[in-house]
């Protein structure tokens, strides 16, 4: 590959489609990250693994309920969900646009 002291190599770095929207994106910009209510607290979190939301059967809502979640994907999916909960983590491969701040 290309020489670490070659100045122009290292100001000229490709990314491709895909890498480059990941690259720039955060969470928060993204159509599967919602507020997810429940009895005294609204938290964050990604629906992406949702089946529902996932394949966008359904429009995703800014909004779902935690006992949705329950329904759909049981106690360890509620976690799944509340564990990529950072509006500021960079996205990932299933990153859809769609989440204006
Ligand atoms: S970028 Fe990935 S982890 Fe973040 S909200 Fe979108 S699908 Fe979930």
């Amino acid at each position: 590959m290309g020489n670490k002291n070659n100045v122009l190599w290292e100001k000229h770095r490709l990314y491709l489609p895909d890498m480059r929207s990941r690259a720039i994106h955060r969470c928060r910009h993204c159509k599967f990250f919602v507020a997810i209510r429940g009895k005294t607290e609204t938290r964050q979190g990604c629906v992406v693994k949702i089946k529902a939301y996932g394949n966008l059967e359904k429009p995703v809502p800014p909004v779902v309920t935690v006992m949705d979640i329950i329904k759909r994907v049981g106690l360890e999916g509620l976690d799944e969900c509340l564990k990529h909960g950072d509006p500021d983590a960079q996205s990932c491969g299933k990153f859809a646009p769609g989440r204006k701040e």
